[in-house]
């Protein structure tokens, strides 16, 4: 008797040879077999003579009325031929080199033949028989060397023969079914391999999906309630009253996006659950005001708080940007490249706690490093830190809450997807009277044109940027476009301007000292590969020139667009770029016509896939067999709305509806 996990090779009419072929496609077990789905199908309806064109390709189906013969001329090559009835019309079938399908012809049976029509002579010539009649669509599964289409398709069929589907068990809970009017799930399989039309094959689509999103969903909120229940994060009792009272002294109201991201800051913090969220926003849109007031927040209730940033010049900025705010405060800076002298200070103020808030680069999570009562640590730019670094500073702390904050805008899709453990929120929405970067593309043909522009806007006391073409995996070749760039410029505007140059290739104090020099107008120009620091806050840079820019993701040239336009002038971005494809062209009309990162960050997605925004592996976007995380957006918000809900029952374990769950829940390691 075959069961689920029996090898391929009892099978009938396969052996272990053509099983250890199987195995390149992961395929050991006849229940592998069965839940190999195909990628695609191929239209095969069937059609009337009287529609088809000359010449074109399609499946005829008649009745066969003459016996098939087989005519031999010269070596090798013959042809079968026989006529078939399609209603009034008889139609000659012609198949070339195929001797041995003159079984498949008797007179009387009813036969689905793929072919070319020739309306001349009203014949057919045939490439494929198909199965069965009825059948339109044609499953296609991925293959692999050794191993063909067709010794799939049988291997699948044989597979379903011996009746394993039977054992197959239900993975879905009936309510959950019932309220999505989902396919069973063996059913759902069948239909996967042999779908009778694209309306059934569409319903049992949505049920594998389903299942797929709804499992991974399922993973992540158990993880993520564990988390929160085995690790007793801070309950920081916060004094509300003088938070509002900070917030009525800013010179600006909040957006509603900042007022609903910061009360779930609080809401997190006040409960005595690990605080493990992301603050995502786009650039400039006043994600540092929220950060700082939840750090004002931990303040009140006693406790210190530290920002961590990546570099010493963003660990300046944020320094200065505290003090401002909270003048009555002791806030305290620490960086690797203080002095010895300096740094001591530091330490012994963290230490007694006479530091009440903490900024600084890596320096933070040193092992000299000793806080005192340390209650929530803000990270900038999470992407930059690794997990390691994140659960150190951790550890530094009484288990302190953890909120990241980030500028890099991630679709929503791949937000709950990716970070799935976390909470997310998100500040959509930017300050009301920002001036909006006006964005132009260009051809390399009007350089020219573009560089006497920028003369004029320096003479208005602007400041440049330039970023030099990008060789994707070539370092070196980055550099030298960046030096050529660099020597081009600073020959073109001679003493008009002082030209910089930044690229990977230079120290962080390196890069640092020039970022400070173009900060304090020793230069007009900075040229630079992509390596400009996320966050810097240059107000007086009004331009940004993009080289070569259709060879950059979207997500990049909005960010690269970022460093400009964060003071109340007027700033431009120049896309010069000459795009050999569609998607080049179409990256610069999008760039031009928004500057909303999340839209460009969905439209990133969709022109390139969401494996290539981060690189699957290190985002953790899990790849699904039949989901896709775009596209199926709608399915996956359900998938994890229903989900949470389940979990936040803590007993739904015990729950006979949830029982399903428990069962499939322990054998989907691979999300582990
Ligand atoms: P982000 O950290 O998201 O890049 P910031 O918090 O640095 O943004 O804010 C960018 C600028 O906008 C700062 O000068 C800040 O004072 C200002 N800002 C923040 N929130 C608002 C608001 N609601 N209305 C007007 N200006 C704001
Ligand atoms: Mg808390």
């Amino acid at each position: 008797m075959i069961q689920l996990d029996s090898p391929i090779a009892d099978l009938k009419g396969f052996g272990p040879k053509s099983a250890e072929k199987f195995t390149k496609l992961d395929l050991h077990t006849v229940g592998d077999l069965l839940l190999y789905f195909p990628f695609r199908y191929e239209d095969f309806k069937s059609k009337s003579i009287f529609e088809l064109m000359d010449g074109e390709k399609a499946v005829i189906t008649g009745t066969v009325v003459t016996p098939a013969n087989v005519q031999y001329y010269g070596f090798k090559r013959n042809r079968l031929s026989f006529k078939i009835k399609q209603g009034e019309a008889v139609i000659a079938i012609n198949f070339f080199n195929q001797p041995y399908l003159v079984d498949k012809f008797e007179v009387g049976a009813e036969v689905a033949i793929f072919g070319k029509w020739d309306r001349k002579k009203s014949a057919v010539t045939g490439m494929k028989v198909l199965a069965h009649v009825e059948d339109d669509m044609q499953p296609v599964y991925h293959v692999a060397q050794g191993v063909s289409q067709a010794q799939l398709i049988k291997a699948i069929k044989v597979a379903f023969d011996s009746g394993a589907l039977n054992l197959l068990e239900e993975s879905l809970p009936q309510v959950l079914m019932d309220k999505y009017r989902l396919m069973g799930r063996q059913e759902a399989v069948r239909v996967m391999h042999f779908p009778k039309d694209l309306a059934e094959y569409k319903q049992a689509l949505r049920r594998i999906k389903f299942e797929e999103l709804f499992y991974f969903q399922m993973n992540l909120q158990v993880l993520k309630a564990e988390n929160k229940s085995e690790t007793n994060g801070l309950a920081i009792s916060y004094d509300e009253v003088k938070i509002k009272a900070k917030i009525a002294t800013l010179p600006f109201p909040l957006t509603k996006a900042q007022e609903r991201s910061l009360s779930e800051i609080l809401a997190d913090m006040k409960s005595g659950a690990h605080m493990n969220r992301l603050l995502q926003g786009d650039v400039g849109s006043g994600k540092t005001v929220i950060a700082s007031l939840a750090m004002y927040g931990a303040y009140t209730a006693g406790l210190q708080s530290a920002l961590m940033v990546p570099t010493e010049i963003l660990a300046e900025q944020h320094y200065q940007s505290l003090k401002g705010l909270f003048p009555e405060l002791k806030v305290v800076l620490l960086t690797s490249g203080m002095k010895m002298a300096d740094k001591k200070v530091a330490l012994s103020k963290i230490e007694s706690g006479e530091a009440q808030m903490i900024v600084g680069t890596h320096s933070l999570i040193q092992d000299a490093v000793i806080y005192h009562k340390l209650g929530l640590v803000i990270t900038d730019e999470q992407h930059r830190f690794g997990v390691n670094q994140r659960r150190i500073f951790r550890e530094k702390g009484d288990n302190p809450d953890v909120l990241m904050m980030t500028a890099t805008p991630i679709p929503r899709t791949l937000a709950i997807t990716a970070f799935g453990e976390m909470d997310v929120s998100i500040i959509d929405q930017m300050p009301a009277g920002r001036k909006t970067i006006i964005t132009r593309w260009v051809k390399h043909e009007q350089l020219d044109t573009v560089l006497t522009w920028i003369k004029s806007e320096l003479e208005k006391d602007a400041q440049v940027y330039f970023i030099s073409p990008l060789i994707e995996e070539s370092e070196s070749l980055d550099l030298k476009n960046a030096v050529a760039l660099h020597q081009e410029l600073t020959e073109f505007f001679g003493d008009s301007a002082t030209v910089a140059l930044m690229h990977g290739r230079m120290k962080n104090d390196e890069k640092d000292q020039i970022m400070q020099d173009f900060k304090d107008k020793k230069s007009q120009i900075l040229v630079s590969t992509t390596v400009i620091e996320v966050g810097v806050n240059v107000p007086n840079a009004t331009v940004m020139v993009i080289m070569d820019a259709d060879r950059f993701g979207l997500s990049q040239l909005h960010q690269l667009r970022g460093r400009v336009g964060r003071g109340d002038k007027q700033s431009y971005c120049v896309l010069v770029a000459n795009p050999k494809n569609d998607t080049g062209k179409k990256r610069m009309q999008a760039m031009c016509e928004t500057t909303d990162g999340f839209v460009l960050a969905e439209e990133d997605l969709k022109m390139r896939g969401s494996g290539e925004i981060f690189g699957t592996r290190q985002s953790g976007i899990p790849e699904f067999q039949v989901a896709d995380i775009v596209e199926d957006y709608n399915i996956l918000e359900e998938a994890r709305r229903v989900a949470s809900q389940i979990v936040s029952d803590p007993n739904w374990r015990e729950n006979p509806d949830w029982q399903v769950l428990e069962a499939h829940l322990r054998n989907q390691d691979e999300f582990d």
